[in-house]
């Protein structure tokens, strides 16, 4: 078994309860549980500036699946919750991004893992860092570093 990580954001249709239920649903994965979800937080989009505001979240989850069936699982959900891929870093109901799978380093035409936008996005940064403050990111850094050289981007942890 794997612990792997997943970064969780949506923009649309209620994204509170998007990521809510996108949680209990990973822990229905198949040969996977959920070990520990973060708290949500609020961010500023990246990109395109005439959407809403995301929330996001990250979760740990212990997995039997290799990482492309990951992949096609993360990506099962992401269509369930009505996803529609549009512009880049547009808005969307739901993104399940694999942050990092156990201390693997992977570099496949669908999948890039550590996820190559990691060690840049504070929204990501943040929550990882709640779950695992003792983490170290594969060919990176220790997650405290990384996240302390973001602190320029506001993400607001939601009471
Ligand atoms: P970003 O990846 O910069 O956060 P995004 O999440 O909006 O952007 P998507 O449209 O969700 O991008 O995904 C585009 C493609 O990225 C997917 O089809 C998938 O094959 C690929 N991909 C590569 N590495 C990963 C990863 N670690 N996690 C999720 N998708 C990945
Ligand atoms: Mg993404
Ligand atoms: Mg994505």
């Amino acid at each position: 078994m794997i612990d792997a990580y997943i970064g969780l954001g949506s923009n649309l249709d209620q994204p509170v309860q998007q990521i809510l239920q996108a949680l209990d649903e990973l822990d229905c994965v198949p040969e996977s549980w959920l070990v520990r979800a973060s708290s949500l937080y609020a961010s500023a989009p990246m990109g395109p500036q005439d959407q809403p505001d995301y929330v996001n979240a990250v979760a740990a989850i212990r997995t039997g699946l290799a990482p492309l069936d990951l992949l096609d699982a993360l990506q099962e959900i992401e269509k369930c919750h009505g996803r529609i891929r549009d512009r880049r870093w547009g808005p969307r109901t739901l993104d399940l991004d694999l942050l990092l799978y156990g201390d693997q380093i992977i570099q496949d035409r669908r999948l890039t893992v550590p996820h190559p936008g990691l060690a840049q996005r504070a929204f990501v940064l943040k929550p990882l860092e709640e779950i695992a403050p003792r983490l170290r990111v594969p060919g990176l850094d220790d997650i405290a570093a990384l996240s302390a050289a973001r602190t320029d981007q506001q993400v607001r942890r939601i009471e």
